[in-house]
């Protein structure tokens, strides 16, 4: 369902940016800015919300759904273009985002994806964060907590560790759309999916099913795909059998961890993932296995 950018999801529910990362803006009173992606796609959001005639001074709320590089790289150049907006972020993503050498990582990563991005067209790379700075986030949110932002569009916050601790979902339950960020994984296609139990294995799939019984009628990933209709709940068992089958495939391998770290990377390397570095994913990689050996149950899986 994925049209030209932005495109609107729901009623005052806007997706911005490009297919690799998408920003989504809620229009209230006070406008939210969810999912901050990559530095290289803020200019584009901005130009999009000029073209879409939204007034910069009511942009109150820059959501990071999570504190991984590809969520909140845009910060530093939303937080110059709304300077009077709030970062709004779990506790645990508050502090990776205060620590600057973890921000020094995630900036390099970014400058990566960036180039990519520019290179392909698809983005403008920018150096906004400014080395040595900290991320500072102005209103701490967790399970259960709602922010209204007025005409009648409201954002409620579910914990959704699994992926990260400092994971959250946003949900919206005046537009049933529910904004999972990572926690289902990567989609490299409607039904190919790319485990990503980064935090604990149990614990991701617990998540999976707690994010299943929102109800939602929109489930819209942090990139690549936005599921409607009878995919809204079939996107939830396309996760979770991935993740099931990842692990056991893991689980039961027999050649040694070289092996299976070069077999798993040649297998997800592809479609979208390509945006990121060949070192990202390759680390994704291996703590998928780390999570698999923490685990260790067969039975789990
Ligand atoms: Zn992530």
């Amino acid at each position: 369902m994925i049209s030209s950018f932005p495109f609107e999801i729901a009623d005052g529910l806007y997706v911005l940016g490009n297919k690799h990362f998408f920003t989504f803006l809620a229009i209230g009173e006070t406008h939210a800015l969810i999912e901050l992606g990559v530095s290289a796609t803020a200019p584009l959001v901005v130009t999009q919300m000029a073209v879409l005639g939204i007034e910069p001074e009511k942009v109150g709320y820059l959501v990071v759904p999570h504190a991984h590089f590809d969520h909140l790289g845009g910060l530093p150049y939303y937080q110059a273009f709304f300077p009077q907006a709030r970062v709004v972020c779990s506790d645990r993503a508050r502090k990776t985002m205060s620590n600057p050498r973890v921000l020094e990582q995630f900036f390099k990563e970014d400058d990566v994806t960036s180039a990519w991005l520019e290179e392909t067209g698809k983005g403008r790379r920018i150096y906004s964060w400014l080395p040595g700075a900290a991320l500072e986030a102005e209103m701490i949110v967790g399970d259960g907590d709602v922010l209204a932002l007025g005409q009648n569009n409201t954002l409620k916050f579910i914990a959704a560790s699994g992926h990260s601790p400092c994971s959250l979902a946003v949900y919206l339950p005046e537009r049933e759309t529910l904004l999972v960020s990572d926690s289902l994984g990567f989609f490299l296609g409607p039904e190919e999916n790319f485990p990503l139990f980064f935090y604990n294995y149990d614990t991701y799939l617990e998540t999976i099913l707690r994010l299943s019984r929102v109800g939602a009628v929109i489930v819209a990933a942090a990139h690549e795909l936005i599921f409607t209709e009878e995919d809204a709940t079939g996107c939830f068992n396309v996760a979770e059998e991935a993740a099931r089958k990842l692990y056991r495939y893991i689980y039961a391998f027999q050649g040694n961890r070289e092996e299976l770290m070069a077999e798993l990377y040649h297998r997800y390397y592809h479609n979208g993932l390509r945006v990121y570095s060949p070192q990202n994913i390759k680390a994704c990689v291996e703590l998928l296995v780390r999570r698999v050996k923490d685990s260790g149950q067969a039975s789990t899986g």
